[in-house]
């Protein structure tokens, strides 16, 4: 019988894990943080020395490898944070504050402010345009949750989507990789400066025919969609045209949102979406396993330090 992953010292010993993501973050050796200096820095080994704390002999000035991460400030053990790292990253649907709080035995708030810290690890910069050399862009949104910003209008209360949060989503075909984004509003003129920021213009978008896409086809090269209100989910004439792979990628958001994570506010959609976006972009059909998964998102972790302040409701 193959080892568990989760016997692997890292996941049990303070110092390994210390080792473990100094191996990481300082491939070459430690760099202190507070002169850049990368020649004298010395491990500190008396008794009473925390683990993990070097002294650079170039400033004088003692540091770890915790500075300026994700990890800096808290007093949770760096090897339960790769547990956590490590359940984050290899469960499709998410792992909820509470579930961590029981599965590590560490306080409801601490659980809750970790995690908030590891969907920060996973936010990529969203920079990368989608649809480049005229490849297919999938486009669609969902409504999650209720924005208790807004107001419920008129008697139909409940109804509707008005109240719900939006979120807008892209597919890029070509490299199989998605981006959420949450919107305001789904007016053309809210969607369309978000779609030509994200998308080349020599792109096909295909959506379905709601009326917020159908200008689209004026700015970029080609608008496909098919008509789900008339039960069209592939248009017969393109069988390319339909935008199922984008909601394969919604319904495992949507599954881990109500049946994870229950409810998220308004100000907090953002880092949910990055997480499910991290994991649908580093997921198995795309060669990317569990382990390397894991890896990637302790990549994240640098220049990522939240204040409690900032994750605060
Ligand atoms: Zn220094």
């Amino acid at each position: 019988m193959s080892k568990s992953y989760l016997s692997a010292p890292h996941f049990h010993n303070e110092e390994a894990a210390y080792k473990f993501i100094e191996s990481r973050i300082w491939p070459n050796g430690p760099i202190c943080p507070h002169c850049g200096g990368v020649e004298k820095n010395r491990k500190m080994q008396g008794r009473s020395t925390r683990i993990g704390v070097y002294k650079c002999y170039d400033c004088r000035k003692p540091f770890r490898v915790t500075v300026g991460t994700i990890f800096e400030a808290s007093h949770i053990p760096l090897n339960v944070w790769l547990q956590a790292i490590f359940l984050v990253a290899t469960s499709k649907k998410g792992v909820s504050s509470n579930q961590l709080h029981r599965m590590l035995g560490i306080t409801l708030k601490s659980a809750w402010f970790m995690s908030h810290r590891i969907r920060e690890a996973m936010r990529e910069n969203g920079l990368e345009v989608f649809g480049v050399e005229g490849g297919d862009v999938e486009v669609d949104e969902t409504f999650i949750g209720h924005d208790r910003t807004i107001k419920p209008k008129g008697v139909k209360k409940g109804r509707g989507y008005h109240h719900k949060n939006k979120v807008l989503s892209l597919i890029d075909r070509s490299t199989g990789k998605a981006k959420s984004i949450v919107v305001d509003d789904l007016k053309a003129k809210t969607l369309l400066p978000i779609l030509q920021a994200n998308i080349a213009r020599e792109a096909r978008i295909l959506t379905d025919e709601a009326g917020q896409y159908r200008y689209l086809r004026m700015h970029f090269r080609d608008h496909g969609f098919v008509k789900h209100g008339l039960g069209e989910y592939v248009s017969k004439s393109d069988p390319t045209k339909h935008t199922n792979i984008i909601e394969g990628f919604f319904s495992v958001f949507k599954r881990g949102m109500k049946g994870v994570y229950q409810h998220c506010g308004h100000n907090h959609l953002h880092r949910y979406l990055a997480e499910f976006d991290f994991r649908y972009n580093n997921r198995k059909a795309l060669g990317v396993e569990d382990q390397e998964r894991a890896e990637k998102l302790l990549q994240g972790v640098k220049g990522k330090r939240l204040t409690y302040q900032t994750t605060a409701q």
